[in-house]
């Protein structure tokens, strides 16, 4: 399930790395979330050069306002914590392939990788009436990864009360007891990283997982990996060789230029880079690219820490205090709640993703 949030507008007049042997249609991209999330990006390919500049706006940014430069020296060797939300049923299915097959698959590159304990933040919603899905949970917990709460249905905590929003999370908590047994699920995750549109809305829920015993799985790196899912199972579905290759080559320069950024932002924010929690989806797509994007990691120093162990840094602990109607990583939040200005960045290649292999 996508993260709704988006500090940046999009603008594929940007960012258009190749263009898929001209499968492209003239539709504008329109793209579902589970329930009821339904985002529609207007801007078509005829879209104005000045309509395009103000898109590529960061929002807080004025426009014309100049892009925060980044002159300090990222880190010789961040660390970063790998989490996956939406277990077990990220994104769709592909045709011929179970829950089982990619979580299966996803654990075991991880184990490869000599990643254990990582945790992926369930829905247990997606569990009700499918033995796919429990099996896959199953799975993912027997292979020595944990598990953390995503509240049970996904709700937009934009969309519905704090008081629904908390009974929600804790109606995820037999499953995460259930499967995890004695091991520490207590962490949580905010759907689409939306943490209250108001200061009041906000501290009610943060005070409701305080006294239940959370911590909160804050984000500082995300890649938007779950907007590659739904064009590789199209992709996959046509048996489209060129477009899948081109699915990966997108993934890749998106996946390092926003790794980049969201250390840029952490420069900007703090004066220097803290260790890191990156945001991925356990979806068929970022199974099968994993290999891909831990050699991005590796290539730019990366070493990996357990999501406990990056959290104890002191700047987890900070709080915008700041009701935000989008959702947003950590540091993006301290930038809008600051007034900071946002570093430069390119625009995910949305219209190619959502008209590649219609
Ligand atoms: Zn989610």
């Amino acid at each position: 399930m996508r993260v709704l949030w988006r500090r940046y507008a999009p603008s594929a007049a940007f960012f258009e790395p190749v263009q898929p042997q001209g499968r492209i249609s003239e539709n504008g991209p329109m793209r579902f979330c589970r329930l009821f999330h339904v985002i529609v990006f207007g801007l078509g390919a005829a879209a104005s050069h000045a309509e395009a500049q103000s898109a590529r706006v960061p929002k807080g940014q004025a426009p014309g306002r100049a892009a925060a430069h980044v002159h300090t020296h990222l880190k010789r060797h961040p660390r970063v914590a790998l989490t996956f939300d939406d277990l077990p049923a990220a994104g769709g299915l592909p045709v011929d392939e179970t829950r089982v097959d990619i979580v299966t698959r996803l654990a075991d590159e991880l184990k490869a990788a000599h990643l254990k304990g990582v945790y992926g933040f369930v829905n247990a919603i997606d569990l009700e009436n499918d033995s796919d899905v429990q099996e896959a949970l199953q799975r993912w917990v027997s292979s020595g990864m944990n598990i953390g709460n995503h509240t049970w249905s996904h709700p937009s905590l934009n969309s519905v009360s704090a008081h629904t929003f908390e009974q929600d999370i804790a109606r995820d908590e037999p499953t995460l007891r259930q499967y995890a047994g004695d091991r520490d699920w207590h962490w949580f995750r905010f759907p689409y990283l939306e943490e209250g549109a108001t200061l009041e809305k906000r501290n009610h829920v943060r005070q409701w997982l305080r006294e239940h015993g959370y911590r909160i799985a804050q984000v500082t790196l995300t890649i938007q990996d779950d907007d590659w899912s739904d064009p590789y199972i199209r992709c996959l579905a046509k048996h489209d060789e060129a477009g899948i290759a081109w699915l990966k080559q997108s993934y890749v320069e998106n996946a390092a230029h926003l790794i980049r950024l969201g250390r840029e932002e952490e420069l900007i924010v703090f004066g220097h880079e803290i260790p890191n929690v990156l945001l991925l989806h356990a979806t068929g797509f970022t199974t099968l690219m994993l290999p891909s994007l831990l050699q991005i990691l590796r290539q730019d120093g990366f070493r990996f820490m357990p999501l406990a162990k990056v959290e104890r840094n002191s700047a987890y602990a900070l709080d915008p205090s700041l009701g935000l109607a989008d959702g947003g990583t950590l540091p993006s939040q301290l930038i809008e709640a600051r007034h900071l200005k946002w570093p430069a960045f390119k625009p995910e290649p949305l219209q190619s993703l959502d008209r590649i292999c219609r």
